[in-house]
């Protein structure tokens, strides 16, 4: 009985290791993983995860142009397929896209041959557009375990998390004002930002998005691609 439970004990530390492993935005098993840019430089990455939807990607450009600031959109194969003229959007307007898997699946416990083909689809997706610039990657829900590292690290990819996520450190509860005022003094030299405005109900991380930009301006920093992030 003891030694049974000795086993159930051992399982369940196992089972909890290989989630904290899936989850970490810091470190995967192999190959390259980007979480953040230069320490000391006065730079930030926006990232918007998802999409694209049709009813709030020319509001969140419009909100870009109004600021003369990049951003990085990992939007999800599927969607690029259904909303192209969305996504041509974005490319005309000089901003990044990123590869955010095809459907949205969690991807830590999946074969090397389906990765590959949602790595592959959304590419094409996101190339039949006509955008020309980098893709990086970034998996849904920040989930990887083996695998997916092994395929992105093979493929010679980096997978791209991200330092700062106000939403899940506030919940989704949050007014726009306290997005903002987090976010702004959280902010540090060469982070990542992470934010979700593709949904109707993310209308307080939209609100807040002036703010964010007009705030670290005052503050110096400087907003740059992912791509065009200093490491
Ligand atoms: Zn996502």
């Amino acid at each position: 009985m003891r030694r049974i439970s000795l086993i159930i004990l051992v399982l369940i530390l196992c089972a909890i290791g290989l989630r904290e492993v899936s989850r970490s935005t810091t470190w995967q098993i192999m190959g390259d993983l980007i979480h953040h840019g230069d320490r000391n430089q006065k730079v930030i990455a926006l990232t918007f995860d998802d999409g694209p939807t049709a009813k709030y990607t020319a509001e969140i450009l419009e909100i870009l142009k109004a600021h003369q600031v990049p951003a990085t959109f990992f939007l999800i194969g599927k969607f690029v397929d259904e909303r192209p003229q969305s996504v041509a959007q974005i490319a005309q307007h000089g901003h990044e896209i990123g590869n955010h898997s095809y459907s949205h699946k969690r991807m830590a416990l999946r074969t090397p041959a389906w990765i590959r083909t949602e790595l592959i689809k959304t590419d094409q997706a996101i190339r039949h557009v006509g955008y020309t610039g980098p893709i990086q990657f970034r998996p849904p829900f920040g989930r990887k375990l083996l695998m997916l590292p092994y395929v992105l690290s093979s493929d010679n990819r980096t997978t791209y998390m991200w330092s700062l996520a106000p939403e899940a450190d506030l919940g989704t509860d949050a007014t726009a004002d306290q997005i903002a005022h987090y976010t702004i003094n959280a902010t540090k030299p060469g982070d990542i930002l992470l934010l979700h405005l593709m949904y109707s109900h993310r209308d307080q991380v939209r609100a807040a998005l002036p703010q964010i930009i007009i705030g670290l301006k005052s503050q110096g920093y400087t907003f740059v691609t992912l791509s065009n992030l200093p490491l």
